[in-house]
């Protein structure tokens, strides 16, 4: 029987490059070994341009593309996870629309998969677009990331990631965290785990979506989410200060029997500012994981699908009509429509 390699592609305002990328991975994945078929699972993140009117011309053309359509930008993760869900694959693999993550890499992909591996991390040798100063706060990231958390993550890894079955299994059914890095999760779910390297190639078209404020944002997110270090922040400069305030008695105590009282304005400033400075850090970030805590106790869903194209097993009325009997079918089945189990 004849294995199955599905593409999840995120898509979010791609219009002027997503028929390149079509076409490539087209060619490539038609030369894949006899054994293996694909599909090619495309989520229309909200684009505000033509993105899923191309999207639909293309699941109309071709039976093979199927189309996840988002209520609104939802973001790059909970377009990988929608994909993930809907994705019918014995091997799934995640990709960006944008040809940064190299097409060609799918038949290596699909040989680590026949050597039984199931986690299969794509590592950016280097990254062409990307500027210096993405580069180096990535390093500095990962370093910083794998000294605070258990989790070793792979330096480097991108979003360009293929787990197998069994693999998906696990992201589907229990990683449905609201605040979440989802490339974290692959890497710390065990299984056969191999690594592949490849080289970024600069974007076909259009513009990186990812400014340096949404990545620190993700950064501290991602801190917070594996490691739980910053809270006990808390305890280990109190402990510190402690000591601290201990010495300073002891030095009260001996200069005033010495010389009587001592004068010590400045020092009284500096001492408060630096202790209030770091109160409030500590306040600070204990708030931050209670804005974590409060969105996964809100349990709002991590995505909403508007519409399906080519979704239904065995049915042709979807890739006839190209529209409509994907939203009928997400209304019959509701948990479809709003996934978050
Ligand atoms: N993307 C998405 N939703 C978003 C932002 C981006 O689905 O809110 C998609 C985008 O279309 C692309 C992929 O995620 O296919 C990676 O985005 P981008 O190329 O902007 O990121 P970079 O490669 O610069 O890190
Ligand atoms: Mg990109």
């Amino acid at each position: 029987m004849s294995k199955l390699l599905s593409v999840v592609v995120s898509v979010y305002n791609e219009e002027p490059g997503l028929r390149d990328f079509y076409s490539e991975a087209t060619a490539v994945l038609r030369a894949l070994p006899a054994s293996w078929d694909y599909e090619l699972v495309f989520v229309n993140d909200g684009s505000s341009d033509d993105s899923g009117r191309l999207l639909r011309g293309l699941a109309r053309e071709d039976r093979r593309v199927r189309l996840v359509e988002f209520s609104r930008n939802f973001g790059h993760e909970a377009a990988m996870i929608a994909g993930i869900d809907y994705a019918d694959g014995d091997g799934i693999v995640c990709m960006d629309a944008d040809l940064q993550h190299p097409p060609e890499l799918l038949p290596e992909i699909v040989e680590k998969f026949e050597a039984g591996c199931q986690v299969i991390s794509m590592v950016r040798v280097r990254n062409k677009s990307a500027g210096l100063l993405k580069n180096v706060t990535s390093s500095a990231f990962y370093k910083l990331i794998n000294r605070l958390s258990d989790v070793k993550f792979e330096p480097n890894a991108s979003d360009f990631f293929a787990v197998d079955r069994q693999a998906a299994e696990v992201l589907r059914r229990n990683y449905r965290e609201k605040v979440r890095f989802l490339r974290g999760y692959v890497q710390s779910i065990g299984f056969a785990k191999t690594t592949l390297s490849y080289e970024a190639r600069p974007r076909v078209a259009g513009e990186s979506k990812y400014s340096l404020r949404k990545l620190f944002r993700f950064s501290v997110n991602t801190i917070l989410c594996f490691s739980d270090l910053p809270l006990k922040l808390g305890i280990y400069s109190g402990a510190v200060t402690a000591l601290f305030g201990v010495l300073m008695v002891l030095y009260t105590i001996h200069t005033w029997a010495k010389y009587g009282a001592p004068s010590g304005y400045a020092t009284i400033v500096v001492l408060i500012s630096f202790m209030f400075a770091m109160l409030f850090v500590i306040v600070g970030i204990i708030g931050e994981y209670i804005a974590i805590l409060f969105a996964e106790l809100k349990d709002r869903p991590v995505y909403i699908v508007k519409d399906t194209v080519n979704m239904e097993k065995g049915g042709g009325t979807a890739q006839e009509s190209g529209r409509g009997s994907g939203s009928l079918a997400a209304e019959e089945v509701p948990y479809k429509k709003i996934k978050n189990l």
